[in-house]
């Protein structure tokens, strides 16, 4: 007993230490994410807990009793961006068969490794979809302990698929007899594998509801998950409080995991207007990750990639590009979502540039990555926005980002909940 509560207080201390103290930026621009407009001159004021307490003009908005505002006056701030698909602890350069070889462990360390990199390039919150031996859920613990740099994260641990689908592991031969740990046929199975994971950790649940480009033996455009076990999978996570993110390249598998009352769809690659008209009608988010495929088609094949998934990508590649551009125009729900992991960690805000060229003005994408992004995740009153009752995580870049979305890719300061993690605007 005295062992346990001695436990408690040094643990109280060290969080307690890794808090933030009050205090305040002073920002030459704000941008306003909701309205879509930037603000002259802004102080944003923080409490001792990390949390907003107060925005307005510098001229007028009190500073808590002896603290100086750091001063960002060159500089625009913005919220905190959200990617809602990473794969944290993947590393793009080992696809394939190169992947076999790497234990839970050690991804476990490549995510405290790319934790960083991505909290530093300006994504202060994520949303993990898919890692083995919940890595993700090792790394998400050790960050909200302070032990570890890394952005806020919604981790769902192993994906759940059919055998032999995308979200199994399909490169060893039947005498391994392999099976990856979220494959889960039928509707109780499927239940009982959603509870599985969120026993062991997971946020969120995700689950392959179509073939993949990255997986062997089968076809992004090919239904893998029924429409009767996504209804399961639906039911049983609602009830447990999670929300269900579905990989769905296939335009038939996109349309079961809408009615099937998925929350949002990964890729979205193959939709067509009935599926489009779905989404709006029953309020799903479509996540298209249109920036990678570049990486793929130049890098992929260094990284191991099989020659079966550059073949696939060059087929669905710019057909997700061209739908992504009539689902936006269409006017359905999206969230910036990019697949970390299978391109760098930390190039995530590449991305903006390629949702501008394929239709969207600047604002669109960021609010995909703010307010949007944040209301997919369920937290709506806590990320997205620099507004009172939000955690202090603020971002700022040279320049105006409604002007020029690449910006984003050079981010000069980060603050995550009240603490400054960069700030390359000091010594100016
Ligand atoms: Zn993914």
């Amino acid at each position: 007993m005295r062992k346990t509560l001695f436990g408690l207080i040094v643990c109280f201390v060290f969080v307690a230490g890794a808090q933030a103290a009050p205090g305040a930026i002073r920002c030459g621009k704000l941008l306003d994410v909701r309205a879509g407009h930037l603000l002259s001159d802004q102080v944003v004021v923080f409490d001792d807990a990390g949390s907003i307490t107060a925005v307005g003009p510098a001229a007028s908005t009190k500073l808590p009793a002896g603290f100086t505002a750091i001063d960002l006056s060159s500089a625009t701030c913005l919220p905190g961006l959200i990617d809602v698909h990473t794969h944290i602890t993947a590393d793009p350069r080992a696809s394939g068969y190169q992947g076999l070889g790497i234990s839970a462990p050690r991804e476990a360390v490549t995510g405290v490794k790319n934790a960083r990199i991505t909290l530093r390039a300006g994504f202060t919150t994520i949303r993990n979809v898919g890692a083995g031996s919940f890595t993700d859920v090792a790394v998400r613990d050790g960050i909200n302990d302070g032990e570890i740099e890394g952005p806020r994260m919604l981790v769902s641990g192993p994906p759940l698929g059919i055998t032999g689908g995308h979200c199994d592991n399909n490169l060893l031969p039947y005498e391994f007899h392999f099976k990856d740990q979220g494959v889960a046929d039928g509707p109780w199975a499927a239940r009982a594998k959603v509870r599985e994971v969120i026993k062991y950790g997971a946020d969120l649940i995700k689950i392959c509801a179509s073939g993949g480009v990255l997986s062997k033996g089968d076809q992004p455009g090919t239904p893998q998950y029924s429409l009767e076990e996504m209804q399961a999978i639906a039911i049983e996570a609602h009830k447990l409080g999670r929300k269900v993110a579905a990989h769905a390249h296939g335009t038939q598998s996109i349309k079961d995991a809408i009615r099937a009352g998925i929350d949002s769809i990964e890729h979205s690659s193959l939709i067509d207007d009935e599926g489009i008209a779905l989404a709006k009608e029953h309020g799903t988010y479509l996540d298209f990750d249109i920036y990678n495929d570049d990486y793929i088609l130049q890098e992929g094949a260094k990284a191991g990639m099989l020659p079966e998934s550059i073949e696939k990508e060059k087929k669905i590649g710019r057909l997700q590009r061209e739908n992504f551009r009539h689902a936006w125009e269409s006017g359905v729900k999206m969230a910036f979502a990019t697949d970390a992991g299978v391109y760098p960690h930390g190039d995530n805000a590449r991305q903006f540039a390629k949702m501008v060229e394929w239709g969207m003005k600047p604002i669109d994408a960021i609010q995909a990555a703010t307010v949007n992004a944040a209301d997919l995740l369920g937290w709506a009153d806590k990320v997205g926005a620099v507004e009172s009752g939000h955690y202090a995580d603020i971002i700022a870049v040279s320049g105006d980002p409604l002007a020029n979305v690449r910006v984003l890719e050079s981010v000069k300061f980060v603050m995550k909940g009240g603490t400054v993690v960069r700030n390359d605007l000091a010594s100016k």
